[in-house]
């Protein structure tokens, strides 16, 4: 399968799969987002998320299924700023601290983008992403992780495999 550039993919969800998971379930927000989201766009918490039992999510535009920030065109407005969900998507991961390490369980969640990227190639760029956490805050994606699944988040997410890291 072909290996694409990140740019490439910005153009897969927008041209080919019309942006359809930016309308339809909110990303989970980290107190880490919200507080980038807030400082970068200078407004409050409260313009772009929603509290649910005390998890945060990305509104959903006035009057439409549409994220809060998804333009008219289908493009993220805040794209460097976007939750780590986003970043993420549409890879998936469980982790738990076994001794001094990290158990990561990846899943994948079968979308237009997985047409044109290899799983690997889907896995080792999120991986990037989760080590740059654990050597910052490992706490946020704890926290991203209890959003996510404490709230019922991505059922049809398949298990491809566990590592260990460091
Ligand atoms: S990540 Fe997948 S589901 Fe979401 S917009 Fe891109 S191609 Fe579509
Ligand atoms: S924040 Fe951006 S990438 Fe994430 S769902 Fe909203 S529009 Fe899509």
């Amino acid at each position: 399968m072909k290996q694409l550039t990140s740019s490439k993919s910005t153009q897969i969800c927008r041209d080919t799969c019309k942006s359809k998971c930016c309308k339809s379930t909110p990303p989970a927000l980290t107190s880490e987002d919200l507080t980038r989201i807030s400082n970068a766009l200078g407004i409050k918490k409260e313009e772009f998320a929603n509290n649910k039992n005390n998890y945060f999510f990305v509104k959903k535009r006035e009057n439409s299924n549409d994220c809060y920030f998804l333009s008219d065109e289908g493009e993220c407005k805040i794209y460097n700023y976007r939750p780590l969900d986003c970043q993420l998507f549409p890879v998936l991961f469980k982790i738990k601290r076994v001794d001094s390490s990290y158990l990561i369980k990846w899943y994948i969640w079968y979308c237009p983008l997985t047409d044109f990227f290899t799983s690997e190639f889907l896995i080792e760029k999120a991986k990037k992403i989760i080590v740059r956490y654990l050597e910052k805050d490992s706490g946020i994606l704890f926290e991203y992780q209890s959003a996510m699944y404490g709230t019922g988040g991505y059922k049809r997410k398949h298990f491809l495999f566990e590592e260990k890291i460091p």
